[in-house]
């Protein structure tokens, strides 16, 4: 195992440099035209799939409009250059802007309808793409193509046969330097947490239709740029060329290859561009080899071939690891010396909540006040209401009747991303993680709204971008060393046990400092252990100065972490008090715990 170890000591930059070098290369090599034209379409195809990535793979949202963004790229530049306007770089930029635009404008109606819309608009999109450019004839040449686009040129020099491929090689390696770069950043952790749940982009701060919009906007680019680079390929473009079959095939690409995945595009879209240019029988079935293709990717391979890589590495990772014989990374104790300050607590008052579902009454008049410094804990059996309380806290719920405030400013009527940029952080009864990230970016997605750092600045490495993801860092590492899971900064987060999960969610909340920290159910799949540190942790946090709500079941946790309990039932508050008070009222005990007075006694006499 020994060549595997040198081999994943080596950077992992070093595979996409060489295959770069590799492109820029192959002219120089002496390949037969045909073949070079191949690996020109499959590069252009791969810009195509990488935007549909972006959308589909990051953010979770089918958006099929990348066909008619590489539409209107290419019709830009073909016009263009109809136009006299054969300059390279303008044309690139003008379509570029084109398809960004197309982006948005079917983007906003799909994405502000919510659900399928988008799929559905973009899918309406494809169909009417033909019919768009042949209404448009006199300028687009309808249905028989445009033609008379000239020969490229780059300053006046005119491109022709291997320029061009260099031109079309240097626009892709810079396009993926670009989405690798926007992938490992603030941004594409954030793409990822929308695409494991909306509730949970929002109870971070995240907002759903901005970053919807802004994968789809940004997958616009490469499409812009793809078809720029056709058109002045053969010079001459035909609706045909982006028809429903184009569409299929993109998807195909992206999903064989990996949709979440960087350079699974490529790879996507170099074994459908030759697969289907194999033979004529292909070409003239190859809707049927697409959709084979398509299914093969998204039913036996989870994650495409990217996918099927990425857990090679994994497996040969646990073996090189049991070779060498260190133990599987445990987590190790929490660090007690790791200090919390910065806590400004805030005093989130709820007076008198009424939630009804249909006839269901959730809540039936609730008020409840947790103050900073403090932990107020909610306890109650199942279906009393708890979760649902939190709920409308967060913006999740409208509220029937009664308000909500955080230091007296109303909180009902705003939107989940709203409460949470008003410091309101939560962690859910069932642990809310996005997969395909490590601990470490789990944990700094909790800081996507507080700390900014611009798309821009990702994309080209700023020097603002690099402090932030130094600070970043610097704070996850210091709430996950509270948390006791440093060891585990590098691990798959949703991979994690139950517990650690549960941890991490807490570790999330705590590096955006929240006014109001509310954890549901938090302590339950806990081992020991973890129950004892996640006890030092909430007391820390009180102890800063935070505002803690915790609702949960363990009795014993409850009384010793609460200052004061307040404990429902049906919706409503039955008893309120300090933890003594709650312990000695027998209702509480009867009727909420379901205990019998006699038996708890008994327990507590055992404990002691
Ligand atoms: P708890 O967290 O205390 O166990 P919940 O707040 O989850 O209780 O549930 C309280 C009541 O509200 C239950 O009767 C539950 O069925 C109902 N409820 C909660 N959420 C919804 C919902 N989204 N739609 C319909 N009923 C709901
Ligand atoms: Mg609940």
């Amino acid at each position: 195992m020994a060549w595997w170890i040198r081999l994943r000591a080596m950077p992992l930059w070093i595979v996409p440099l060489v295959l770069a070098i590799l492109i820029l290369l192959l002219p120089l090599l002496g390949v037969p035209y045909a073949i070079e034209r191949q690996i020109q379409l499959t590069m252009i195809l791969a810009l195509v799939v990488s935007g549909l990535n972006l959308s589909l793979g990051y953010a979770g949202e089918l958006a099929l409009g990348q066909a008619a963004m590489y539409a209107a790229g290419a019709y830009t530049a073909g016009l263009l250059s109809v136009a006299g306007n054969t300059d390279i770089l303008f044309q690139l930029a003008a379509a570029a802007v084109v398809a960004l635009a197309v982006g948005l404008l079917t983007g906003i109606p799909g994405l502000r309808l919510g659900g399928w819309s988008l799929a559905m608009t973009s899918f309406f999109l494809i169909l009417l793409l033909p019919d768009v450019l042949s209404i448009f004839k006199d300028i687009t040449g309808g249905r028989n193509g445009l033609t008379g686009i000239m020969p490229p040129t780059l300053f006046g020099m005119p491109l022709n046969g291997d320029a061009y491929y260099w031109v079309i090689g240097i626009v892709v390696i810079l396009w993926f330097a670009v989405m690798r770069n926007i992938i490992v950043s603030r941004h594409g952790t954030a793409f990822r947490v929308l695409k494991q749940s909306p509730v949970l982009a929002s109870s971070l701060g995240i907002s759903v239709f901005r970053m919807k919009l802004l994968a789809y906007a940004l997958g616009a680019v490469p499409a812009g740029l793809a078809g720029a680079l056709f058109a002045n390929l053969d010079l001459y473009i035909s609706p045909e060329s982006f028809a429903f079959g184009f569409a299929t095939t993109v998807l195909a690409a992206s999903i064989l290859g990996g949709s979440a995945s960087v350079y699974g595009a490529v790879v996507g879209a170099a074994i459908l561009q030759f697969g289907l240019n194999q033979s004529r029988e292909f070409q003239e079935y190859s809707l049927l080899f697409t959709g084979a293709f398509l299914i093969i990717g998204g039913v036996l391979l989870t994650g495409g071939l990217a996918g099927l890589f990425r857990s090679f590495v994994r497996r040969m990772d646990l073996r090189a690891a049991a070779a060498k014989g260190t133990a599987d990374v445990t987590t190790m104790p929490g660090h007690a010396f790791v200090e919390l300050d910065g806590f400004e607590g805030k005093r989130l008052a709820v007076e008198n909540i009424v939630k009804s579902f249909g006839g269901n009454r959730a809540l039936g008049g609730v008020t409840l006040a947790a103050e900073p410094g403090r932990v107020t804990a909610l306890i109650g059996p199942n279906g009393s209401g708890k979760t649902t309380l939190l709920n409308m806290v967060c913006g999740f719920y409208r509220t029937d009747e009664g308000s909500i405030t955080l230091d007296g400013v109303r909180l009902d009527g705003s939107t989940p991303t709203k409460v949470a940029r008003a410091g309101v952080a939560r962690t859910f009864q069932t642990p809310n993680i996005p997969e395909g990230i490590s601990v470490l970016d789990a944990v700094i997605a909790g800081r996507y709204f507080s700390s900014r750092a611009s798309v821009l600045s990702a994309v080209l490495r700023l020097p603002s971008f690099r402090r932030t993801r130094q600070a970043d860092r610097t704070e996850a590492e210091r709430v996950l060393e509270l948390v006791g899971l440093s060891d585990l900064r590098d691990a798959e987060a949703a991979a994690l046990p139950l517990g650690q999960r549960r941890m991490l969610e807490v570790a999330r909340c705590l590096i955006s400092q929240p006014g109001v920290l509310l954890l549901d159910e938090v302590a339950s799949g806990l081992d020991e252990d973890e129950v004892d540190r996640l006890a030092a942790v909430i007391r820390k946090v009180a102890g800063a100065g935070g505002t803690v709500v915790l609702v949960e079941h363990n009795f014993q946790l409850v009384l010793s972490l609460a200052d004061e309990i307040y404990a429902l039932a049906h919706g409503e508050v039955m008893a309120h008090g300090t933890p003594a008070e709650i312990e000695s009222d027998p209702r509480v005990l009867s009727e909420y715990l379901g205990v019998d007075t006699d038996e708890l006694v008994a327990q507590n006499t055992e404990a002691n």
